[in-house]
């Protein structure tokens, strides 16, 4: 059983090879800016011209012909309409030649389920991405959302600051190395907003802003913000964590999204859950970010279950929530 995924929802366009749990490849192309955000439409536009090119180079990693392939996983939701269209074009042109089906996959949940290729069984996810936050969980037949951000998802928050620095997009990876510069005598307080099991970053957004603005020399005090922003904002997202493996009496935390590549919020992670004495996965970078892999890997796992989606029937969701999918599969 060979299963194709193809990663569309956002920035990135990627195609994965997956043939019974084992990825077999995991190839990706990114769209990136000099300065500001996702213009979605040139996203999208990016997807349509480097489809092909990445689907060819997945396959020959893999070592895998076209006529091999048994189905196609697709990340139809949530995410943005035009490069969800665009995905979703190249999957069903793909699906028609080859006369083989399309599943759709929840990209949120698609990060969680490949925690299960690094060891975990029925974890806590911590998805730390651009657009989304949020801390799910199985309960009762869904993927539960104990808790998730009231306002912008952790990634674009920090990017949004990396704008306000004069960053390019992605800010993440910048303000990480920045803050390495700055150590704990240089943090400074900012609004810690954690409401029951939701986070808010808006409030430290401006605050962030507003120092910056005011500062006489700004270069010098960019280490201590991103310094700062770190500390605060991942010390939310890891309380609200532990709260839910509290709540849930769950064991094995899963980290997942982009802004998870970055080693403080790991760190933190980890020792939160030595001390409480659950177990960490932190799947490698390349299954952590947008990736096909593991769109690949949650298809099968449905396919297997006896799920399948007429090829002409299949359509984007961009608002699909976590907890609007019944888990058959598990
Ligand atoms: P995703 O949407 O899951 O692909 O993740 C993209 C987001 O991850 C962007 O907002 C990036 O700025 C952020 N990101 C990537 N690397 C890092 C890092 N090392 N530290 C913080 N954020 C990061
Ligand atoms: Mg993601």
């Amino acid at each position: 059983m060979v299963i194709v995924g193809i990663e569309c929802t956002a920035h990135t366009f990627g195609v994965g090879v997956v043939d019974k749990g084992k990825i077999l490849s995991n190839v990706r192309d990114m769209y990136t800016t000099e300065e500001g955000g996702i213009i979605p439409m040139e996203s999208a536009k990016h997807h349509d011209s480097v489809a092909e090119e990445i689907w060819k180079s997945a396959l020959k990693e893999a070592d895998v012909k076209e006529s091999e392939i048994t189905a196609i996983a697709l990340s139809n939701a949530p995410g943005l309409a035009p490069c969800l269209l665009s995905g979703m074009k190249f999957a069903k042109s793909k699906a028609k030649e080859l006369g083989v089906p399309i599943v759709g996959v929840n990209h949120c949940i698609a990060h969680l389920e490949i925690g299960r290729s690094v060891g975990a069984t029925d974890p806590v996810l911590l998805y730390a991405s651009g657009a989304n936050t949020q801390i799910i969980a199985y309960a009762a037949g869904k993927y539960r959302v104990f808790g998730e951000t009231l306002d912008t998802g952790i990634g674009n928050f920090i990017d949004k600051v990396g704008r306000t620095f004069g960053m390019g997009f992605p800010g993440g990876p910048k303000i990480e190395k920045e803050a390495l510069k700055a150590s704990e005598e240089d943090y400074i307080e900012l609004s810690y907003s954690i409401k029951g099991m939701d986070v808010s970053f808006s409030g430290m957004q401006t605050k962030i802003q507003q120092l910056y603005n005011s500062a006489k020399d700004k270069e010098f005090e960019i280490p201590k913000l991103c310094f700062s922003l770190q500390e605060t904002a991942f010390a939310m997202l890891v309380e609200a964590a532990e709260r839910a493996l509290a709540h849930t009496g769950k064991t094995e935390l899963v980290l997942g999204g982009g802004v998870a590549c970055n080693a403080r919020l790991q760190e933190m992670c980890k020792l939160m859950c030595q001390e409480r004495g659950a177990k960490f996965f932190c799947p490698e970078r390349p299954l952590l970010v947008d990736n096909a892999a593991m769109i690949a890997y949650t298809g099968e796992i449905m396919l297997n279950s006896g799920i399948k989606e007429d090829v002409d029937k299949i359509d984007i969701k961009p608002r699909e929530r976590t907890d609007d999918i019944a888990v058959t599969w598990r």
